[in-house]
C-alpha cells in the first residue's frame, strides 16, 4: 500500500523500513509535519502515517478523503490531534499503536522525578567545573512519600509498580479504576491535597484539558512536585508558572508542553524562540523539561514500527485489530 509518512526522522525511517521487509508497502517519507500547508504532499495516497504533532483537523480530513485517503495510521497512542468525527463522516479508518512500551514512559517519568529531587542535572554541571559544593543540592527520600497517579492505564500501572518499588505510598485517581493494581483510589481533590509528587498519565480529552489549573493547583500541598509525561495541554502552563513563582509548586518535570508543536523534535539552538511562557519556564532551577522523549527507546521504536506496518497490512487484508482502531464513540473510555 502507498503510505505518506509525515514527521519522519532518520530513526523513524530505519525502524519502519526494517519492519516493512516482507510486507513491501510503498513508503514515502516526509520530514515536515502534516499541517494545512503540507497536506498537499499526501494527495492521492490511500494512507497517511502521522505522529503526535501532525495536525488532522476536519478540513484536512475532508481534503485528503476527496483525494483518495482511506487510512490514517498513527505512530503513537494518543489521537487528540485528529478529528475523529470527520474520519467517520468520510469513511477514513484510524489505526494507532495503543501500547508500545509503557515501560519507556514510566521509566522516563522516574528519571524526571529523580533528576528534580536530587538535582542531578545541576550536580553534573558543577562537577564538570570541579565545583564539588553540595549547597543547593539537598533532596528528600522518596521512600515513604505519597505519589498521586492521575490515570492508571498501561503507563500509569507500570509507573505505580516502579514507585511502589521505591517504597512510596500510592494514591490513584481514574474514572475507571483497575482494582487488580492493589492501590488506593481516591477522589481527585483528595489526591491533590495529599500527594508529595503528582504524575499525570491520563489522555488529553475535552474533560482533561487544563486539568491542572489555578483551582486544582490551590488544592495541592505546598511545595508539591508536578510531573507530566502525557500531553501538554493537561496543564495550564501560565498557572504553573504563577504557582512556581509563589512557591506553591516546588518542582516541575515536563516531557510535554501545550505549545510543543512549534518547538519539539527540531534543533532550534541557533534561532530565537519566541514562546515567552516556555522560555520563562526554563529559567527556574526547579524545572526540568525534556522534548517529548519519554517514548524514545529502541524497544519502543521497534514496537511502534512493527504495529504500524502490521496495521497497514491488516487494513489491506480487511482484517484490522479492533483494539488498534480509534473511533469517535470509543474516545470517552480510551486514550
Ligand atoms: P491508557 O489508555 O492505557 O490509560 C489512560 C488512563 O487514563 C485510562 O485508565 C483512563 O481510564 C484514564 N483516564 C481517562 N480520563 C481520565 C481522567 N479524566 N482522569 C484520570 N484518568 C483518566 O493510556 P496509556 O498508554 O497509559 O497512555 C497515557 C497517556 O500517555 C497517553 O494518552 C499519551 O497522551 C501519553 N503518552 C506519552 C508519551 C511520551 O512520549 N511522553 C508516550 C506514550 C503515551
Amino acid at each position: 500500500m502507498r503510505v505518506a509518512i509525515f514527521s519522519t526522522k532518520p530513526y523513524d525511517r530505519d525502524f519502519l523500513n526494517e519492519m516493512n521487509e516482507g510486507h513491501n508497502h510503498d513508503f514515502t517519507f516526509y520530514e515536515p509535519r502534516l499541517t494545512a500547508e503540507t497536506r498537499g504532499l499526501a494527495e492521492g495516497f490511500p494512507a497517511v502515517c502521522a505522529f503526535v504533532n501532525d495536525q488532522l483537523p476536519a478540513d484536512t480530513i475532508a481534503y485528503l478523503a476527496e483525494r483518495g485517503l482511506k487510512l490514517i495510521v498513527l505512530r503513537c497512542a494518543g489521537f487528540n490531534n485528529i478529528d475523529l468525527n470527520a474520519c467517520d463522516e468520510h469513511g477514513v479508518t484510524v489505526l494507532r499503536v495503543p501500547a508500545y512500551s509503557p515501560h519507556a514512559v514510566a521509566e522516563h517519568t522516574l528519571g524526571l522525578i529523580l533528576t528534580l529531587n536530587r538535582k542531578i542535572h545541576r550536580a553534573h554541571n558543577r562537577t564538570r567545573e570541579a565545583n564539588f559544593s553540595l549547597d543547593g543540592l539537598l533532596g528528600f527520600d522518596l521512600h515513604g512519600r505519597t505519589v498521586g497517579v492521575i490515570g492508571t492505564g498501561k503507563i500509569g500501572a507500570v509507573f505505580i509498580n516502579v514507585m511502589k518499588g521505591l517504597g512510596c505510598h500510592i494514591l490513584a485517581y481514574d474514572p475507571y479504576p483497575n482494582e487488580s493494581l492493589g492501590v488506593q483510589y481516591v477522589a481527585l481533590d483528595e489526591l491533590l491535597g495529599q500527594s508529595d509528587v503528582i504524575s499525570l498519565h491520563c489522555p488529553l480529552t475535552p474533560e482533561t484539558y487544563h486539568l491542572i489549573n489555578p483551582d486544582t493547583i490551590a488544592q495541592m500541598k505546598r511545595g508539591v512536585m508536578l510531573i507530566n509525561t502525557s500531553r501538554g495541554a493537561l496543564i495550564d502552563t501560565q498557572a504553573v508558572l504563577d504557582a512556581l513563582k509563589d512557591e506553591q509548586i516546588g518542582y516541575v518535570g515536563l516531557d510535554v508542553y501545550e505549545e510543543e508543536s512549534d518547538l519539539f523534535f527540531e534543533d532550534l539552538s541557533d534561532r530565537i524562540v519566541r514562546d515567552d511562557v516556555f522560555m520563562r519556564l526554563m529559567t527556574f532551577p526547579n524545572v526540568i523539561v525534556t522534548g517529548h522523549q519519554a517514548f524514545f527507546t529502541q524497544d519502543a521504536l521497534r514496537a511502534i514500527a512493527t504495529t504500524t506496518v502490521n496495521n497497514v497490512t491488516a487494513f489491506e487484508k480487511g482484517d484490522i485489530n479492533p483494539e488498534n482502531q480509534v473511533m469517535a464513540e470509543k474516545v470517552i473510555r480510551s486514550s
